[in-house]
């Protein structure tokens, strides 16, 4: 099929918009997305660090902020990578990520689990019947913050992307956990003494089209999932959310928007809760033991 907007063969059809866009167009199209987005972050001149996996999502995600900023030079972008020591499958994407940080010259950071806590997820998870997701989440959040705060940097972009953001909302809407619906706005670019704020670029571009992005650039992506992938929940509203999304197209886009606006309606209804040093790790937290103190067993 031809570009809706030139005539060259299509790599991608929008549902949701009516439109067949080729490589070129399609490249257009993410960046006019990811550059409206950012406009609302309003970043000053400073580091932004991006979350890089190696994977898909993260990966686009470096390479288009790299386009954006490296022109201009008021943002200055670093990469950080997590070595979470998930064996058979890390390395690979650890891979991936230091030969793009190294193809774009972006300075990297490598830390790992086991220098930080100790300890591998692989370790962790012959000690502990706690989900997997769970542990790695809350260590890989308190030590992103931990080292994007080490290395300056005003920001913390994130990539997830339209599906995500998605389900995440879809998620705490249907466990009727409004507190932490709520705290997803919190993240979303607030600014909170010690919390680096996080940014999500790619919220609004359909993971279908991260994919497609990424190849189009040429960019290297592992095919392979995480041997861990525990998250069965998240996986019934992936597929309910997709299966809703081929017959009424605009579906994720109707989530997040009607999410902004109830955010936005709330007004100050549910403040961010006030944050406190961990008092084993020092990281900020509510309850003055943090996730990741909680999920390694330290009590202080
Ligand atoms: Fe960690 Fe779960 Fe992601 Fe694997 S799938 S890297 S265990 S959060």
């Amino acid at each position: 099929h031809p570009c809706t907007r030139c005539e060259r063969p299509a790599v991608v059809f929008q549902p949701y918009s009516g439109m067949y866009l080729c490589k070129e167009h399609l490249i257009d199209d993410v960046t006019r997305k990811v550059k409206r987005d950012l406009r609302k972050y309003n970043l000053q001149p400073g580091t932004v660090a991006v979350a890089l996996s190696g994977g898909k999502d993260s990966s686009a995600l470096l390479y288009l902020l790299h386009k954006i900023f490296a022109p201009s030079r008021k943002v200055r972008i670093i990469a950080i990578t997590i070595d979470e020591g998930i064996s058979g499958y890390r390395e690979k994407t650890i891979e991936n990520a230091s030969n793009l940080a190294s193809d774009l010259e972006i300075p990297h950071t490598i830390v790992s689990f086991k220098d930080a806590f100790g300890r591998t997820l692989d370790d962790l998870m012959k000690e502990s019947d706690r989900p997997p997701c769970s542990v790695c989440g809350a260590l890989r959040k308190n030590l992103l913050n931990r080292t994007a705060k080490q290395l300056g940097a005003s920001h913390l972009a994130i990539g997830h992307n339209l599906d995500d953001e998605a389900q995440t909302i879809l998620i705490n809407h249907l466990r009727g956990d409004i507190r932490r619906l709520v705290r997803l706005s919190h993240v979303n670019g607030r600014v909170q003494p010690d919390l680096v704020p996080r940014i999500k670029p790619l919220r609004h571009v359909p993971e279908s089209e991260v994919v497609a992005y990424a190849g189009a650039v040429g960019l290297s992506v592992c095919p392979k999932a995480c041997p861990y992938m525990d998250e069965a929940y998240r996986l019934g509203v992936r597929i309910f959310l997709r299966e809703f999304e081929d017959l009424h197209p605009g579906t994720r886009h109707g989530i997040v928007r009607g999410f902004d606006r109830m955010i936005g309606a709330l007004g100050d209804a549910y403040p961010p809760a006030s944050l406190v040093p961990c008092r084993v790790c020092g990281e900020p937290c509510t309850g003055g033991l943090c996730q990741a103190c909680k999920m390694l067993g330290r009590n202080g």
